[in-house]
């Protein structure tokens, strides 16, 4: 008794490190605490698990080392991924990650169907008892569609694979949403009647219609959209954890699943605001087709834009009184983050007063030019979000806009017709002059033409960020 008094203590203390890791994680001055405390909560909950779980149980467990190999083996290999990862290629990790969520999700509930007196849920020889089939049948359709929603996430944004579902375009057909319908009903059939029977049949088809479902479901967004797809798929990764927990009598599996899910669906609806898409557009598909079959078949064809070179730039930046820096993707392609750490610190130097702007949506996933900042030691009270800074673009000197495109682009306000009309963006367009950096007039990720570049307070600086900002650092001084 004393000892499973133990094992619950220890699960209480892993809830309240991922508690602390999800509140930790909600600035980038505490993001660092946030991340220990994840790492501290999980660390607890898998020696609890693996460890004090199987040893004090009523039964003698055997196959701890099997599981000691699992954690082993999983653990080199998610250390070795999150050592190469490129910051730019996150989401794609995360979609990986989601998929072999909803597997394992779905590999337990089978084997808990198949042998669920190992798994302590009832006597061997007794029937399962309905309230675990109902369980079992949920971990399972929603494991499964995460895993294959997941696995088409993961194609889309690594546009590296060139089956059509994988292509960033969407997927759509005549009477799609049709299809998805009958086979929801179909799969929830199958589910009731396996929570009735406790079936394999009814069982096995529930899941393979569910896994069909995840490629249906997500095939039809596009591309625009699968940031907030690969969040919502981190939701259902962790609905389907709680629903597994239930089956299992796990308490950690239940609290774990339900913060990634409801955590996973807050941040969802954060995005979707950002970006002025529709939670349930997003999900229910095609949404996306608008920005992707928006890309301009002529880009900027025969307009003419204003350029300079970095030196014109340094000496208007080194003469302003207020500068605004806002960062985008580009800036994280460049790698660029220490070079402009360089310059922002030698324009206050000279008296300048420099801030960051940041848009929710800039870069290629939530918090992406935080980190980057963080990285570059940029202090947190220079850096403002955007609902904290659009009112003083009217007053700033010099915005100078780095590698960002969609988060200025006027046309969200401007143009009722733009696929990203009613999109908050970050108005540099007031301010009284503005640089741009890219390296050339191409479109940013929605596909767009972008008015700011066009006009006449604004100077075009085409290059490689990092390179371009070196040059700035060596003119200011
Ligand atoms: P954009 O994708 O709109 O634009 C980035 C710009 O950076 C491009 O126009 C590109 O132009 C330029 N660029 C690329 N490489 C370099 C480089 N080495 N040096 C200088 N410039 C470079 O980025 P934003 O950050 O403005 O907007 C983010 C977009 O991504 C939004 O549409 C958002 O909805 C979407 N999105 C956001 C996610 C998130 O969670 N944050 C996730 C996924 C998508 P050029 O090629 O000419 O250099």
């Amino acid at each position: 008794m004393l000892s499973l008094n133990l094992v619950t203590l220890l699960y209480l203390v892993a809830s309240v490190c991922f508690i602390q890791a999800l509140k930790g994680l909600s600035h980038p001055a505490t993001s660092r605490a946030g991340n220990t405390f994840g790492m501290t909560g999980m660390a607890i909950a898998m020696f609890t698990t693996a460890a004090l779980t199987i040893k004090l149980g009523s039964e003698p467990v055997t196959g701890l080392g099997w599981v000691m190999l699992g954690l082993l083996i999983g653990g080199t290999a998610g250390t070795i991924m999150a050592r190469r990862v490129e910051m730019t290629k996150m989401p794609e990790l995360v979609a990986f990650m989601h998929s072999m969520i909803g597997l394992a999700a779905v590999c337990i509930a089978v084997a808990a169907v198949a042998e669920p007196h190992a798994f302590g849920i009832v006597a061997a020889g007794l029937p399962i008892p309905a309230g675990n089939r109902i369980e079992l049948f949920i971990g399972t359709f929603v494991g499964a569609i995460t895993f294959s929603g997941s696995v088409i996430a993961f194609g889309k944004l690594s546009g590296r694979y060139k089956l059509r579902v994988f292509r960033g375009a969407p997927v759509v057909f005549a009477g799609q949403h049709m299809l998805n319908l009958l086979l929801a009903i179909a799969m929830l059939a199958c589910g009731i009647a396996f929570a009735a029977t406790q079936l394999w049949a009814p069982y096995v088809i529930m899941a393979a219609l569910a896994f069909v479902l995840g490629v249906l479901i997500i095939i039809p967004i596009g591309g625009a959209d699968m940031p907030v797809v690969v969040s919502m798929l981190n939701s259902y990764s962790g609905w389907a954890a709680a629903g597994i927990g239930f089956s299992l009598n796990n308490p950690m599996l239940i609290i774990a699943g339900s913060l990634v899910g409801s955590s996973g669906a807050i941040l969802s609806y954060i995005m979707c605001k950002a970006m002025n898409r529709s939670f349930f557009n997003v999900i229910l598909g095609g949404f996306g087709s608008d920005a992707a079959s928006s890309v301009d078949a002529n880009p900027q064809q025969q307009r003419s834009v204003k350029s300079g070179s970095p030196d014109d730039s340094a000496f208007m930046l080194a003469n302003a009184e207020t500068v605004v820096i806002i960062p985008g993707y580009g800036l994280a392609v460049a790698r660029a983050q220490h070079a402009l750490k360089e310059l922002t610190t030698k324009l206050s130097e000279k008296g300048v007063d420099v801030k960051y702007a940041i848009h929710p949506v800039a870069g290629r996933m939530p918090g992406h030019m935080n980190v980057l900042l963080a990285e570059a030691e940029v202090p947190y009270d220079q850096v403002f979000e955007m609902d904290d800074i659009n009112s003083e673009f009217g007053q700033v000197d010099v915005v100078l806009v780095l590698g960002a495109n969609d988060v200025v682009n006027p046309a969200a306000k401007n143009d009722p017709k733009s696929p990203i009309a009613g999109m908050p963006i970050l108005e540099a367009y007031k301010a009284r002059a503005i640089i741009v950096n890219k390296r050339s007039m191409a479109a940013g990720y929605a596909g767009l033409e972008n008015e700011l570049f066009y006009l006449d307070k604004t100077m075009m600086v085409f290059g490689d960020a990092k390179k371009v900002l070196e040059e700035m650092v060596k003119a200011v001084e």
